[in-house]
């Protein structure tokens, strides 16, 4: 593992954050565990350096969202939508934005949050598009509903996106202080609430020319903007959230040793896939399935089997709300129904169903 994710910095920081678990309340944003992401300069880990970042290298990047997570999956969450945020103003050609943003997110002056799953995941099945954009005077006009957007009552900017008439995309970084644009009251979720995940409403809201980040194009979340649904930071979260119930069970396994067969085989998977996602994170040519989509078939599949096994062996104890494993297992359900492409939806449900021919079923 890098150095930087060996320092003390680091170091100090994953043990503050896994510590003490973090509150599950809807209004209960976990300000202070962002505050310390700051401190420990994980704010500045993907941004690049003309702009005060430290532009780590995506091995780097990947093992420090696994390491953040196995320590609180929902602060690093809320890390992934605001550097999903950052990544498609990073990749924009417009340096007015890159300028003027860039800067400030490096330092924690801005935080910033993503809402752009009704362009790859959300309402896919719908005629018509979530968010409408329409040409203005010298930009575009939004409206209509970002269905989700984690944390944006929190954001100083919204970046999020539209589909023009003629099926061109945009995506814009947005104040959200602009008129028109209204946070909606985040909604009650099964798991991850204090995320503080709801949906935002567009009503003529401007987007200025300095704004517009990419497009207008088609299907502009497959240029290269940075990442994508289902990509390896996905998957690298839920490997983490695997190791952090694995430590767990791991204590539990000093006092009961029979757990050890059942440990031991997930704590090699995981060590597995991280392997996985660094082949996946330096390979630029593959034939068949994306390497994405296959780990986070798998990641999927190894969070959800941890948590259950952490749930089984805790047994009616673990059971009680307000057990670690209880809530491990209601996290765990995140993973398949957060940026999960189709092709990988469709492989956990034929791995849950065993239609599959495959050697997994
Ligand atoms: C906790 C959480 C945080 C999130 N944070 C963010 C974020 O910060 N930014 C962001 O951009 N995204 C975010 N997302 C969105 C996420 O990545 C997915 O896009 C989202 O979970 C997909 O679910 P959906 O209900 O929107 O899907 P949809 O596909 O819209 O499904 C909704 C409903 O439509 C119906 N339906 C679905 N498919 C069909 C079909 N083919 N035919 C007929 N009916 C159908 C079903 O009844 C389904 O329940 C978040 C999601 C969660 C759960």
């Amino acid at each position: 593992m890098s150095s930087l994710l060996e320092s003390e910095a680091v170091q100090s920081l994953l043990s503050r954050l896994a510590a003490t678990p973090c509150s599950e309340a809807i209004d209960d944003w976990p300000a202070d565990r962002l505050q310390a992401l700051n401190a420990a300069g994980v704010m500045k880990w993907n941004l690049p350096g003309q702009f005060g970042g430290l532009e780590l290298d995506d091995v780097t990047m990947l093992d420090g969202y696994r390491v953040l997570s196995s320590a609180c999956l929902v602060t690093t969450f809320i890390l992934t939508q605001r550097n999903a945020a950052c990544q498609r103003i990073v990749t924009s050609q417009n340096s007015d934005a890159r300028e003027s943003l860039l800067p400030e997110l490096a330092d924690g002056r801005l935080f910033a949050t993503v809402g752009i799953s009704h362009l790859t995941t959300s309402g896919q099945h719908l005629a018509t598009p979530a968010v409408r954009a329409e040409p203005s005077e010298d930009g575009f006009r939004l409206s209509g509903v970002v269905p989700w957007a984690t944390g944006a009552a929190y954001a100083d900017v919204l970046v999020t996106g539209g589909q023009l008439t003629d099926g061109r995309q945009l995506l814009a970084a947005i104040p959200t202080d602009r008129d028109g644009l209204h946070v909606n009251e985040p909604v009650k979720l099964m798991a991850l609430s204090s995320s503080q995940t709801g949906s935002v409403q567009l009503t003529n809201v401007e987007v200025r020319p300095e704004e517009i980040l990419h497009g207008p194009v088609p299907a502009v979340m497959r240029q290269a903007t940075g990442g994508g649904a289902g990509s390896l930071g996905t998957s690298t979260l839920a490997v983490g959230a695997a190791d952090g119930m694995l430590r767990h069970l791991r204590t539990e396994m000093n006092r009961r040793p029979d757990l050890s067969e059942f440990v031991e085989p997930l704590s090699k998977s995981s060590a597995e896939l991280v392997d996985q996602i660094h082949r996946a994170a330096l390979s630029d040519h593959w034939e068949g399935p994306s390497p994405a989509e296959v780990v986070r078939r798998q990641a999927n599949s190894l969070v959800l089997r941890t948590a259950q096994v952490w749930l089984a062996a805790t047994k009616g104890a673990g059971y009680v709300a307000g057990h670690a494993a209880e809530r491990a297992v209601r996290e765990s359900m995140f993973f398949l129904v957060w940026s999960c492409p189709q092709p990988v939806l469709s492989a956990n449900l034929r791995e849950l169903t065993c239609v599959s021919h495959s050697a997994d079923c």
